[in-house]
């Protein structure tokens, strides 16, 4: 999901990043749509973004750990920036464990209840 800042640049994947800049991932953005197309930017966010390498470690690190990941996909890019010190790979966070799993365990629960 690209988000068009209004000077044109590009964050991909989470809105809230825009805005922000970091000592290791600059401000974040992939390029701009000034310079390049907004296709282009998208075809070739991996390569150009640094920080969604790193995301992707912390995703499949949920992956392997959560038993909500089925469920989350273990998405939510700056709530993992913000809530890790500044870091990508890390896992659970006071949002997912709010938004994801606690709404997991309650649906799962309301479920189970009716079931009987
Ligand atoms: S609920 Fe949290 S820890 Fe689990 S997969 Fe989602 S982001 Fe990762």
């Amino acid at each position: 999901m690209p988000t068009v800042a209004h000077d044109g640049g590009v964050v991909m994947l989470s809105p809230e990043l825009a805005g922000f800049t970091d000592a290791r991932f600059g401000d974040f953005t992939t390029g701009n749509v000034l310079k390049d197309g907004l296709d282009v930017l998208v075809a070739e966010a991996e390569e150009r973004t640094s920080w969604i390498t790193e995301f992707w470690q912390g995703v499949d690190a949920c992956r392997a750990t959560c038993p909500a990941f089925a469920f989350c996909g273990g998405a939510h890019a700056a709530n993992r920036y913000f809530e890790h010190a500044g870091r990508f790979d890390g896992t659970r966070t006071r949002y997912c464990t709010t938004a994801k799993i606690a709404l997991l365990e309650g649906v799962t629960r309301h479920v189970r209840s009716h079931a009987r």
